[in-house]
């Protein structure tokens, strides 16, 4: 029988009468068996959630705070949702337990992983499935990274004889301590929480239940209306999702992906809506579009570097990066040209007095001819499988830029060719997207 690992995200979480909503959806697929629940989101614009009042509580607990107050807050969310659901489940009793161990650790890891922790003891009671503690099944290393291989069998092992069974996401057990503390992974982390299990269970599909319908083309709050993906391989996606496309968290596609598992954004409140599905590249053919999307990012700075014969220096671009390195600042890109190189850095990680720092030592390291800082870069990527096998791509791409007045700062084409980035200043973010998009999809 195919496998199905559904995540739920907060907002499918945020009152009772959602989750019963998430019931039926459940309930109509047999083959929906393993389900991971994010801690309760907002229930309308300006409501808080979970995850943040727990944070809120912590802050209170170690700086003094009014700790009870704060926590009363979340006691409410949940008093309420087990009433809407009108589920037999003494609540109170877990939240009384869950509030001294709270005080007991300490700790703002554990504190934000019991929104997830309740969610799932609640869910796995509408279900009537088998909770199974991510405490018990998700580890993470001695570097604080997840430890895969010993999760997977963890998790398989706890699903063994388990028709279905509920996890609480976000969280595991940290492999730095000996007494193995609760650590969680970076916000909006239960996306990786829910691909794990995906792949412990050799699931055949892993439903991600959102708020929306899947992926758009392109920012809604840059272009009206913008179309929706139908279907996206992981390479773009990624691609996407690092330029700030985040529906889904970017270190949730690893390990789906290793495991050739395609992935489904669904909708909660529109179950019937097709959704966006991540494939495989293998198994994916081209929606016919060039571009399968266009995404963005504001606030770069780059590091322009000039030096006759630079091509023939040995361990220039090596020395250059050292400085980098030293300084502890990520590159995310460097385009070159033969007597030249620029470094695109994301602005906040040359704050204070460390950018003036790195071109003193790029000075002394490598003795360049010109060092020039530009700031204030917008990088827009377009990105589609079609844009490899067509002719002409980026000469639309450019002379649409163009067409709307916008001078082009920087360019790279990734390697893969199924990108282009281009940087622009930030002022002329929104108008370029636009551009590109109607080009390529009007
Ligand atoms: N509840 C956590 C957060 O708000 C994790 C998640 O929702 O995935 O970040």
């Amino acid at each position: 029988m195919a496998i199905k690992v559904c995540k739920f995200g907060g907002t499918s979480m945020a009152d009772g009468n959602v989750i019963k909503s998430v019931k039926n959806i459940i309930d109509g697929d047999m083959d929906r068996r393993f389900i991971i629940v994010s801690a309760p989101g907002k229930r309308y614009s300006g409501d808080i959630k979970v995850t943040d009042l727990l944070y809120d509580s912590y802050n209170a607990l170690v700086s003094g705070g009014d700790f009870k107050k704060a926590f009363a807050a979340v006691k409410a969310r949940y008093v309420s949702i087990v009433k809407e659901l009108n589920l037999n489940f003494d609540i109170n009793s877990v939240l009384e337990e869950t509030e001294g161990r709270i005080i007991k650790e300490r700790s703002e890891d554990f504190t934000a992983s019991r929104g997830e922790y309740l969610c799932a003891r609640i869910v796995a009671g509408v279900l009537n499935a088998k909770f199974i503690d991510a405490e018990n099944v998700i580890f993470f290393d001695e570097n604080g990274a997840l430890n895969g291989e010993k999760s997977y069998k963890a998790v398989a092992e706890a699903v063994k004889d388990a028709p279905r069974a509920v996890f609480p996401g976000f969280y595991g057990v940290d492999g730095r301590g000996a007494d193995g503390k609760v650590k969680t992974f970076s916000r909006g982390g239960s996306d990786i929480s829910g691909a794990i299990v995906a792949r412990a269970v050799h699931a055949s599909m892993y439903e991600n239940w959102t708020d929306v319908s899947g992926f758009l083309a392109c920012d809604p709050r840059i272009v009206d209306s913008p179309r929706r993906i139908k279907s996206i391989s992981y390479k773009e996606l990624r691609e996407l999702s690092y330029m700030g496309a985040n529906v889904l968290h970017s270190e949730s596609i690893f390990p789906v992906r290793r495991a050739n598992i395609p992935i489904n954004i669904k909708n909660t409140f529109r179950p019937e809506d097709e959704g966006t599905l991540i494939l495989p590249t293998s198994r994916y053919t081209p929606c016919g579009n060039i571009v399968t999307g266009v995404a963005g990012k504001k606030n770069f700075t780059v590091i322009f570097i000039e030096k006759s014969l630079m091509n023939s220096e040995v361990g220039f671009i090596a020395d250059v990066l050292n400085v980098l390195k030293k300084e502890g600042v990520p590159v995310e890109h460097i385009p070159s040209g033969i007597d030249t190189m620029s470094l695109v850095v994301e602005s906040e990680c040359l704050q204070g007095e460390k950018l003036n720092r790195v071109i003193e030592e790029i000075k002394q390291s490598v003795e360049p001819d010109v060092v020039r800082v530009i700031e204030n870069i917008a990088l827009i990527a377009t990105v589609g499988h079609g844009m490899s096998s067509s002719v002409g791509t980026s000469s639309r791409l450019f002379s649409a830029i163009a067409a709307a007045n916008i001078n082009v700062k920087m360019i790279d084409q990734g390697s893969s060719e199924i990108n282009i980035i281009v940087g622009v200043s930030n002022n002329d973010y929104e108008k370029c997207i636009k551009a590109i998009y109607r080009e390529f999809f009007v």
